[in-house]
Order: structure tokens, then sequence, then C-alpha cells
């Protein structure tokens, strides 16, 4: 997304992908999905779809993953 002058200050809300509770994204950890495994990628340099969670749902994650794979 290209970075709007007017929004400035804007800090978007990002989902946690375990519990679902919506936070500013800078409270969540991002991440993004290899076959091999997840990536943490904090700086979001990375151009590409990224998931959130918090650090508290850290051990959730590998059921989120389970049940996602079964999709
Ligand atoms: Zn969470």
């Amino acid at each position: 997304m290209p970075n709007m002058n007017s929004k400035a200050g804007y800090i978007p809300i990002r989902s946690c992908v375990v519990c679902k509770k919506r936070s500013a994204q800078t409270a969540l950890l991002p991440f993004f999905l290899l076959p091999a495994g997840i990536i943490y990628d904090l700086a979001r340099k990375i151009n590409t779809r990224h998931y959130y969670h918090c650090p508290a749902c850290l051990a959730g994650l590998p059921k989120w993953r389970k049940k996602r794979a079964k999709n």
C-alpha cells in the first residue's frame, strides 16, 4: 500500500490469528508461512501476505496451523 501523507500517525489494526482479538499492528508479531514453517518478519520488509498474532498467543500457533492445513 502506498504511504499516504494524509494518514500520518494512523496505526493499522490487525487481528490475531489465534484469539481474533484486534490490536494495533505494532503490538502484534507479523509472520508469514512457508511450506517449511513460520517465518517472522518483524520489520515487514518481505512483500507477502502477513499474518499476525499477539505475543500471548504464541502457544496457540501450532493449533492454528493444523486447523489451517485442513482447509
Ligand atoms: Zn491472540
